[in-house]
């Protein structure tokens, strides 16, 4: 009997080919949501793909707040970028060399923890072009988007001194042009127009969220407009001035408190104030984001409220979402 030799590398293969093997995974994983959210986005003219869904508290799969707002087959403006991101960053096949613009609506941990992260992974890639860094200015007990970007890869201060030259164009890095947005004045909101390239203008929008600092965005991409509302309660009056009838092809909206008693309402719009909103914009779809067990768990409730003023269509956001415009 001839005998025959099998390296463990062909073990593997012909565990892989042949599923025979016991100590061959079951099944192999899946392509991510992500991916396949990607696989839309990359195919439209305009999309917009969810990184992150979820909010504050780590319950279930949702990674903190962020999008990226695709042109052309490239993911050029993220909003936001909340702890997690940079997993779905990474599983939808984004380049932080890409990016035209990194824009964040305000400094809860739950829409900026994931940036340093991000930035790190981009160190790894050459681009010679700036990179706009678009935040509020600071308040309160919040940094401003300087301060923050100094916090966090400051060459003194920096928790990360060793990507300072992010802020310098030092040791190769792809250096953060920062913007930084006048945010406090909620009932005039004055607007701030950024032209970031032929294709993508930034409208930042201050909107009232407690004592936070907070921009809403809206983004004119190839003749499609969206609306990132980001955390924002009811009393951001002028936000809604602003926004009354502008019809954007998408709202995304956060979806973070329920209707009733005892709810932070103060920092949030409440389902029925999601649905005042969604009235005023007009918009031809709206996408509810930023879900948490509190809000998510009534989710059938928040719709009929929502759907009691708002009669388009309203999509509920996962990680990987991506809507094609
Ligand atoms: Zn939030
Ligand atoms: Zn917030």
């Amino acid at each position: 009997m001839p005998k025959f030799y099998l390296s463990t590398s062909a073990v593997l293969l012909a565990c892989a080919v042949t599923a025979a093997c016991s100590h061959a995974p079951a099944t192999i994983p899946d392509i991510t949501s992500s991916a396949r959210g990607a696989d839309t986005c990359r195919a439209a003219e305009v999309g917009v793909q969810v990184l992150g869904s979820g909010g504050p508290i780590a319950e279930g799969s949702r990674a903190g707040t962020s999008y990226a707002v695709w042109i052309d087959g490239k993911a050029q403006l993220l909003i936001d970028a909340g702890p997690g991101s940079f997993i779905r960053f990474g599983e939808a096949g984004l380049k932080v060399a890409d990016l035209k613009a990194i824009a964040l609506s305000h400094f809860h941990a739950d829409h900026s923890a994931g940036l340093a992260g991000i930035l790190n992974s981009g160190s790894f890639e050459a681009s010679a072009d700036p990179l706009l860094f678009i935040g509020p200015v600071a308040g309160s007990v919040f940094p401003g988007a300087g301060d923050l970007l100094s916090a966090l890869v400051g060459r003194e201060d920096g928790a990360w001194s060793y990507l300072s030259g992010y802020l310098d164009g030092g040791d190769g890095r792809r250096l953060l042009d920062v913007r930084e947005i006048a945010a406090s004045d909620t009932e005039q909101a004055p607007t701030t127009r950024i032209d970031i390239s032929s294709d993508l203008t930034l409208i930042a929008i201050p909107v009232h969220h407690g004592e936070v600092p907070s921009l809403a965005y809206l983004v004119k991409a190839k003749g499609r407009d969206i609306v990132f509302a980001s955390d924002q309660s009811a009393f951001s009056t002028g936000f809604d001035r602003v926004t009354r009838n502008i019809e954007p092809d998408l709202l995304v909206a956060h979806h973070v408190i329920p209707q009733g008693e005892g709810q932070p309402i103060g920092l949030h719009r409440p389902p029925s104030g999601i649905g005042t909103m969604a009235a005023s914009i007009v918009p031809r779809m709206l996408l509810l984001s930023h879900h948490m067990e509190r809000s998510f768990s009534r989710l059938q409730e928040s719709l009929a409220l929502i759907g009691a003023q708002f009669d388009g269509p309203t999509m509920i956001a996962s990680d990987g979402t991506c809507i094609a415009l």
